[in-house]
């Protein structure tokens, strides 16, 4: 789907598809990445997702 993360197609998701990314504790970002943290999905923010797929930041995932 074209665009799915912006525009007018986000803001009918919870909290206009903002909220607070559990791993950096940014409040009001945009939360579109779906990571496993101990069994459970967790929304984390672009910056997070990008990290994580470069290896950083597991310990911060596994301690959610
Ligand atoms: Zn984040």
């Amino acid at each position: 789907m074209a665009k799915a993360h912006r525009g007018a197609g986000i803001l009918d998701q919870v909290g206009r598809g903002r909220g607070t990314c559990p791993i950096c504790k940014r409040t009001g970002i945009k939360l579109f990445y779906e990571r496993e943290a101990n069994e459970k999905k967790v929304m984390v923010c672009k910056q997070c997702d990008a990290a994580l797929k470069n290896g950083h930041l597991q310990d911060a995932l596994k301690a959610l």
